[in-house]
């Protein structure tokens, strides 16, 4: 079988016949792993590969969900241009109307409720030079103070826990470095095993030197079987 596998896949690369390297990085997690991804393009297919690139914190890992980020921007069914809706269908539009319907609508509404009556909503995963853009673009093309994204839903709770428990409101209170020379680690509300498989490697090695990990999670996940103690709050507990 492994025979057939190679002797296909060097087959596979003979028909390529044209071939591009994309270096990225994954946004799906705070470990930030970086990759290449390679675009081969042979006589009836395009096929896409992802290597993982050494970084300090993956030490040159990735996980699934990095392997096939790609894919959302290959996908055959991404959206790849406005669509406005008539009569409840959704129909392509170019970007010119579009704008020009956002630029009317929004005009509309800050004309009659006040420049604030618009808000920008960023995400997570967007690059430093992105969310600078849409900063500007909500301060100084719209005028609104109303800007955010999705991490005050994500983190802002954990933050004020973090706040009120250590002083700091980082989700991680040490280097990744520190990790591994740490007596005792305590995780609370988090999956690394499954959210962030690639700092598994740093916990591992902690444990090897004799860190003691508490994880304290109502669930059982991966991470809360490497703990020494996993303490499994009841939904009751969690309420005070
Ligand atoms: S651990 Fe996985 S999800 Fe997180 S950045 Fe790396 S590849 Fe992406």
């Amino acid at each position: 079988m492994a025979e057939r596998l190679v002797k296909y896949s060097r087959a596979q690369q003979k028909d390529v016949q044209d071939e591009h390297f994309y270096d990225a990085q994954c946004p799906y997690c705070s470990m930030q792993c970086k990759m290449r991804v390679i675009e081969q393009k042979g006589p009836s297919r395009t096929q896409y590969k992802t290597i993982a690139l050494d970084n300090p914190t993956s030490e040159g890992r990735l996980c699934v969900k990095g392997i096939h980020a790609y894919q959302h921007a290959v996908h055959r069914e991404r959206v790849k241009q406005p669509l406005f809706k008539v009569d409840g269908q959704f129909v392509p539009v170019s970007w010119e109307f579009a704008l020009s319907v956002i630029k009317e609508k929004f005009t509309n509404i800050q004309e009659k409720f006040g420049t604030d009556a618009v808000s920008v909503y960023g995400g997570g995963s967007l690059t430093n030079e992105v969310a600078y853009l849409l900063g500007k673009f909500a301060r100084v093309a719209l005028r609104t103070k109303y800007i955010d994204y999705n991490g005050r839903f994500c983190m802002s709770a954990a933050a004020s826990a973090a706040n009120q428990a250590f002083g700091i409101d980082r989700g991680l209170t040490t280097r990744l470095d520190e990790i591994e020379q740490t007596d005792c680690i305590i995780l609370a509300g988090t999956n690394i095993a499954e959210c962030q498989p690639t700092i598994m490697p740093y916990f591992e090695r902690a444990k090897e030197n004799g860190t003691k990990i508490i994880v304290i999670d109502p669930r059982v996940t991966e991470t809360s079987k490497m703990a020494d103690w996993h303490i499994q709050l009841k939904l009751e507990q969690m309420q005070h």
